[in-house]
């Protein structure tokens, strides 16, 4: 059954960390007029059939007759309320807030991921013009809101690219963000993963090496047990040769110091907290709370380590790191822009509420 092969691969593409990580990615299958399609709050490495909504596709294709308000909030909940009313009968999971991008893509399946040395394209200077030059005819959507504006760009960019080449485009790289790949079957995409990543990796110029350094245990342990004061959660931490080299210097700290997609803001905070060598750490995470509004989730400490406060900001750095580092192959990195990281730290509240509403 397709569905259960939908499953069995996005478990396969969640349990790794080269594809996804966390609750990032989702995935989709079309049948007989229904979309089966990631729930929000589910991470793909441990989904069940029960972490799928399944929705009505001509429903669906209704959306784009309506019009919608100008307003970002009141835009987000009008559509959110439209998708929740194309859910079959009996089902109560919010859908992802991908799914009308996935309904709208002609394919059976789709799988759409966030591959660090994908993002070490899209999250670079040159990310467009190395996308068109490695992969012809595949679609580049620049840094648009996520949700319905993402959707609507999409389909308006399908529908060009379809009148130009006769051609329905199969793979879509989205700025900051991470890739839709669609297909007829499951292993043409995993291909499509395959040939997509390999291309890239025989572009690079350095590749990331997270080989462990030490550090002074003394010092790690004194910054911790400043951590300790602000928060509840294990306070982990890590040097290895990639965070050596960001962490000698300021100049150097600077091509991981802000946000490249959403998932690293939602996870990983906005942005990094920088101490330099003499300064307090205490004195430095103050001072972060009192300008930013919230307390930092990384705390990066010159030539010391990396501090994350909980578990699920640490990979997410990671992460950061790597996509700086492919970024270099590729004209260096290139962050979100102020305005839409200020959208997304705005909208997460808005997610985060219904998601827990929904369990
Ligand atoms: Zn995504």
């Amino acid at each position: 059954m397709s569905f259960a092969t939908l499953i069995e691969h996005s478990r396969r593409y969640g349990s790794d960390a080269s594809f996804v990580l966390l609750g990032g990615g989702n995935t989709s299958y079309k049948e007989n007029g229904v979309l089966y399609v990631k729930a929000s709050g589910y991470a793909l490495g441990t989904i069940g059939a029960e972490g799928f909504v399944r929705m009505d596709l001509a429903k669906m294709q209704g959306i784009w007759n309506k019009e919608y308000s100008q307003d970002d909030d009141t835009r987000e909940d009008e559509v959110l309320k439209d998708m929740m009313a194309c859910r079959l009968e009996g089902e109560h999971a919010r859908p992802s807030v991908e799914a009308l991008l996935h309904a709208l893509l002609p394919f059976d399946y789709v799988v759409h991921l966030h591959p660090a040395i994908v993002n070490g394209v899209t999250c670079a200077q040159w990310g467009k013009e190395a996308v068109s030059r490695l992969f012809g005819e595949a679609l580049w959507i620049e840094l648009v809101k996520p949700g319905f504006i993402l959707a609507h760009i999409v389909r308006q960019r399908m529908a060009l690219h379809t009148q130009e080449t006769g051609k329905v485009c199969s793979l879509i790289f989205l700025q900051n963000h991470g890739i839709f790949v669609g297909g007829s079957s499951l292993e043409q995409i995993a291909a499509m993963y395959e040939s997509v990543m390999k291309r890239i990796e025989s572009q690079l110029v350095r590749k990331p090496d997270f080989s462990p350094v030490s550090s002074d245990e003394k010092q790690v342990e004194a910054v911790k047990t400043v951590l300790k004061h602000y928060s509840n959660d294990t306070i982990l931490f890590a040097m290895n040769k990639e965070y050596q080299h960001f962490l000698g210097d300021a100049t150097s700290f600077a091509k991981v110091a802000s946000s490249f997609t959403p998932d690293h803001i939602v996870y990983a905070g906005f942005k990094p907290l920088w101490v330099a060598e003499d300064d307090d750490v205490a004195k430095a995470f103050e001072a972060f709370e009192a300008h930013n509004g919230v307390r930092p989730k990384i705390v990066c400490v010159q030539n010391l380590g990396v501090f994350s406060l909980g578990e699920k900001p640490l990979p997410l750095f990671l992460d950061s790191v790597a996509i700086s580092v492919y970024s270099e192959s590729f004209g260096g990195p290139l962050f979100m822009d102020e305005p839409m990281i200020d959208f997304i730290r705005n909208w997460e509240v808005e997610k985060y509420r219904s998601k827990v509403a929904v369990q």
